[in-house]
């Protein structure tokens, strides 16, 4: 942190500033020019800038750190791959998750599964417990919708993930999924996140509805720092004043987070658009922009979805999206699965 003196800032005031930052525990070195002084502060992570600005006499006060240390890119050069079987997330393959918004029935979950299984996804998404906005909207099957969404990840080869909502439900989820969904939100229920610190699977962390990117990674922190290392990034749109989609989808937040941390970014387009027409065009954005994966809502029969259907693709739409996807990834030199069984198919 670097402490920046106003100009007219007396010698007693500096003296001052100086005197508290080193009972806040921290080491001091103080340079002063003709017009200003500056205090550079070392081990200063732990302090509260706001403390510190309020001082008499200074004028500014700059982090020159991050506040997250294990999600940064300093701490871990390399990308971080999530591995989950013979799935890998962060390496080299954009992996595909998508499935319907919520399991509703063993058909639905059996077919949907076996449709994008088809296309090239390598994981199931659906949830069995929802975060509703309003408590009279279809809550979920709960441990019902779990056991449908494995017996379709099973016969399907697909992994896995499903959102738990809370503490409670950590080891019901977890007898199920292969990936802990976070939703957007309880990206800040850190009691939740501290706990998903402790368990062995990964999790997906989908960034606030009003988060910044740093206190998303901060939320990360959380996980990394109970002693759970495999932590993926959802980035799923987030509110601003447009109203003509449901969220605002920040491609950008891909390559920022990219640029700070090592962790995975997956996007996730239906969310961030909230439309079907806009899914497609948003998940081939998040692609190119460097994504390691997309997570998308698709579903047999949406326009009886019990739950998002505006914005889930019909299984023929995720079809034609992944055959997109196979001239977008190898341009920027990723892979991606290679072929759908089900173009195949079609050609045979
Ligand atoms: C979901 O994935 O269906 C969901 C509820 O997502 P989010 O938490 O991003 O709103
Ligand atoms: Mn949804």
């Amino acid at each position: 942190m670097v402490v920046v003196m106003k100009e007219r800032a007396s010698e007693v005031q500096i003296d001052r500033v100086i005197a508290r930052l080193i009972e806040l525990g921290v080491d001091v070195h103080r340079s002063s020019g003709t017009t200003r002084t500056v205090l550079g502060v070392v081990g200063a992570h732990k302090l509260d800038p706001q403390l510190v600005a309020i001082l008499d006499g200074v004028h500014e006060v700059l982090r020159i750190t991050e506040p997250y240390k294990r999600a940064s890119r300093a701490f871990r050069p390399q990308n971080t791959v999530v591995t989950v079987g013979n799935v890998h997330v962060g390496g080299d393959e954009v992996i595909v998750m998508a499935g319907p918004c919520s399991a509703e029935t063993d058909e639905q979950v059996m077919a949907t599964a076996g449709a994008v299984k088809r296309a090239g996804a390598k994981i199931l998404r659906g949830g069995a417990f929802k975060p509703r906005s309003s408590p009279y909207s279809f809550q979920g099957l709960g441990e019902d919708g779990l056991k449908m969404l494995r017996r379709a990840a099973d016969a399907h080869d697909l992994k896995l993930v499903s959102e738990v909502m809370d503490i409670g439900q950590i080891e019901l989820v977890g007898r199920y999924a292969d990936i802990f969904q976070v939703g957007a939100r309880n990206m800040q229920n850190y009691s939740l996140l501290r706990e998903l610190g402790h368990v062995s699977k990964p999790v997906l962390l989908k960034r606030g509805l009003a988060a910044t990117i740093e206190e998303w990674l901060l939320s990360a922190e959380y996980i990394l720092a109970g002693g759970n290392p495999d932590v993926i990034l959802c980035e799923r749109g987030i509110r601003t004043f447009e109203t003509a989609t449901r969220n605002t989808f920040d491609v950008s937040a891909i390559p920022v987070v990219k640029k700070l941390s090592h962790l995975p970014i997956v996007a996730d387009p239906s969310h961030g658009a909230g439309r079907r027409d806009m899914v497609v065009p948003m998940a081939r954005a998040a692609v190119a922009a460097g994504a390691d994966g997309l997570i998308i809502e698709v579903h047999t029969d949406p326009d009886h979805a019990l739950s998002d259907g505006a914005q889930s693709l019909f299984p023929s739409q995720f079809d034609g999206l992944m055959g997109e996807l196979r001239i977008i990834a190898p341009a920027i030199g990723r892979s991606i699965c290679l072929e759908s069984t089900a173009s195949r198919g079609r050609s045979r």
